[in-house]
C-alpha cells in the first residue's frame, strides 16, 4: 500500500462501522431494503447538558449523550464513557457494535453507549461523583433494567456503576433497581467473573476457532507465540489467560511502548512491573520495542487489546501473525480488513472476539433480576458455552457464505470473511425480529 493512500484512508469510527455494515448487507439477498436505514441508524440519540460545582467554587457545564442504537431484541446494553475527546459519532459507532455484539452471541438486550465530554484525569473523585449522579438524574427513565442498562467503559469503573445505581434507585424507591447498570462492585450485585469475562471470553472463543480448524497448522494454544497490544483489563488478564492455556507470550506494549522476549514473558511480573513503574516497559531481561514494532512481530496470534484504528493502511503490510482476536473494539480499519483478506490472515471479529464482557454483565443483570448470586464455576461454564455457540455459528455460516461466493454469488466482493459471517447473523437476527414484531403502527 502506498503512502499516499495510506494516509487518505478515514479513520472515523462510524465510517469503518457503516463500510462493515454495507458489506455484510451485501452477503444478504432477502432483507427487506425498507429497514436497513433502520437498523444502521440510532433509533434515539439523548443530549443533556448540566451545571456543577467544582471542588474551586467555579461551576462547570457538562454534556453528554446517551444513543439507544436499537432496542427491537431488548434493552439497550452498552457502556459509558468519559473522555475529553468523545463524540457523539464515536458513540454511536460504539452502540451500533453493541447491537450486532448482543445479537450474534444471542442476548436478549440491543444496542446501546453514552458518553460524558469530561477529563477525568483532571477531576476529582468528588467531581466525578457530582457528575455522574447528575447525568443519571438527567437521563432520567430513558435508563432503566427493561429500557436501557449502562455499563463500565473507558474510564468509568465499578465505582461509578455504584453512583449510577444509587442515583437511579434513590429516584425509585421500593422496587428492585439493581439491574439498571451492570459492572457493579460484587458488595451491590455485581456478578464474580465479570472482570476478566473479556479476556476469558476471547480466550474461550479462540480455542473453540482454533478447533474447528479455521487457522492451519494451529489446533490448539499449546506453544502458540502470542502478542498483546494493550495491557490494562482486556490485554493484560489475556495474556495471563492464554499463558495458562499453554500459549508462549512474547510481546506486549501499553501506551508508553511495548517489550518483547522470544523466550516468553511471565504476564504476572509484566503485570507486577507496571504497576509499580507505571508501565511494561523497563521490565528486567527483556527488550524495548516501539508499539509499530509490537503490531509487526514474529508472532502466531496477534490480540489487539488498546484502541480503534490501531491497524491500518499503512501497517497492515507488516503483521505477520496468522491470527488476529480483537479483544478491543474496532482495532482494524476497512483497508486493513481487506490486506489481512488478501494475505489469508484470520480476524475473530470484535463482535465475537471481545463479547464475554457482556454475556456476563447479562449474567449479573439476570442474578440481579432473579436476587440469585451464581459461583464463579457457573458463569465460566456458561461463558465457554455461549462464546463456543458464537463461533461455531459464525465459522457455519462462514463456510455457507463461501459456497455461496465459489457458486458465483456476490461477485463484488473478494469472498467472505469471519466479521462478514458475523455480521450476517446478527443483522439477520435483528431484522427478523423487526418484521416479526410487526412494529409499524
Ligand atoms: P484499559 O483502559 O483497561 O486498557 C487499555 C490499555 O491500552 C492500557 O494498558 C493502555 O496503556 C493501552 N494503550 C493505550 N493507548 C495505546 C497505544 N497507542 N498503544 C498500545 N497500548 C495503548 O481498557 P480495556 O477495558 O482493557 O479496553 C481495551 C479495549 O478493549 C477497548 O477497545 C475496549 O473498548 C475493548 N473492550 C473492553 C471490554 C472490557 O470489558 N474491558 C469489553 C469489550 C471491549
Amino acid at each position: 500500500m502506498d503512502m499516499a493512500t495510506a494516509k487518505a484512508e478515514n479513520l472515523d469510527l462510524f465510517v469503518n462501522a457503516r463500510h462493515q455494515f454495507d458489506r455484510a448487507l451485501t452477503w444478504i439477498d432477502d432483507i427487506k431494503v425498507g429497514i436497513v436505514d433502520y437498523l444502521i441508524n440510532p433509533k434515539r440519540t439523548i443530549h443533556v447538558r448540566f451545571p456543577i460545582h467544582m471542588d474551586d467554587g467555579s461551576i462547570q457545564t457538562f454534556h453528554g449523550f446517551r444513543v439507544l442504537h436499537n432496542r427491537v431484541r431488548g434493552p439497550g446494553k452498552g457502556g459509558i464513557r468519559y473522555h475529553p475527546d468523545v463524540t457523539e459519532a464515536e458513540v454511536s459507532a460504539l452502540a451500533a457494535f453493541m447491537t450486532w455484539k448482543t445479537a450474534v452471541v444471542d442476548l436478549p438486550f440491543g444496542g446501546g453507549k453514552g458518553g460524558v465530554v469530561c477529563n477525568p484525569k483532571e477531576l476529582s473523585r468528588g467531581e466525578l461523583r457530582r457528575i455522574t449522579r447528575r447525568f443519571v438524574t438527567e437521563l432520567g427513565d430513558t435508563i432503566g433494567p427493561h429500557t436501557d442498562i449502562p455499563a463500565p467503559d473507558m474510564y468509568t469503573d465499578q465505582q461509578t456503576m455504584a453512583w449510577i445505581y444509587d442515583t437511579f434507585d434513590m429516584m425509585h424507591p421500593g422496587e428492585n433497581n439493581l439491574a439498571v447498570v451492570t459492572g457493579k462492585p460484587l458488595e451491590i450485585g455485581g456478578s464474580v467473573g465479570r472482570n476478566e469475562a473479556t479476556a476469558r471470553g476471547s480466550l474461550y472463543a479462540t480455542q473453540q476457532l482454533l478447533k474447528c480448524g479455521v487457522v492451519p497448522d494451529m489446533p490448539t494454544l499449546e506453544g502458540v507465540r502470542v502478542a498483546v497490544q494493550g495491557y490494562g483489563n482486556a490485554g493484560s488478564i489475556a495474556a495471563r489467560l492464554f499463558h495458562e492455556a499453554g500459549a508462549r507470550i512474547v510481546a506486549v506494549s501499553d501506551s508508553h511502548g511495548g517489550i518483547c522476549s522470544d523466550g516468553g514473558l511471565d504476564p504476572d511480573k509484566v503485570l507486577a512491573h507496571k504497576n509499580e513503574e507505571g508501565s511494561v516497559v523497563g521490565l528486567p531481561d527483556t527488550t524495548t520495542i516501539s508499539n509499530e514494532e509490537l503490531l509487526a512481530y514474529d508472532c502466531d496470534i496477534l490480540i489487539p487489546a488498546a484502541l480503534e484504528c490501531q491497524i491500518h493502511a499503512a501497517n497492515a503490510d507488516d503483521v505477520k501473525a496468522r491470527l488476529i482476536v480483537e479483544d478491543a473494539n474496532g482495532p482494524l480499519t476497512i483497508m486493513a480488513d481487506e490486506i489481512m483478506h488478501a494475505k489469508n490472515i484470520v480476524v475473530l471479529p470484535d463482535i465475537v472476539a471481545n463479547s464475554g464482557g457482556v454475556v456476563v454483565s447479562y449474567f449479573e443483570w439476570v442474578q440481579n433480576l432473579e436476587n440469585q448470586q451464581w459461583d464463579l464455576e457457573k458463569v465460566e461454564k456458561f461463558l465457554r458455552k455461549r462464546m463456543t455457540r458464537a463461533v461455531d455459528e459464525t465459522v457455519k455460516r462462514w463456510t455457507v457464505l463461501d459456497e455461496k461466493y465459489k457458486s458465483g454469488f456476490n461477485g463484488t466482493q473478494s469472498g467472505p470473511t469471519l466479521r462478514d459471517a458475523a455480521l450476517v447473523t446478527a443483522i439477520k437476527r435483528v431484522a427478523t425480529v423487526v418484521l416479526q414484531r410487526d412494529i409499524w403502527p
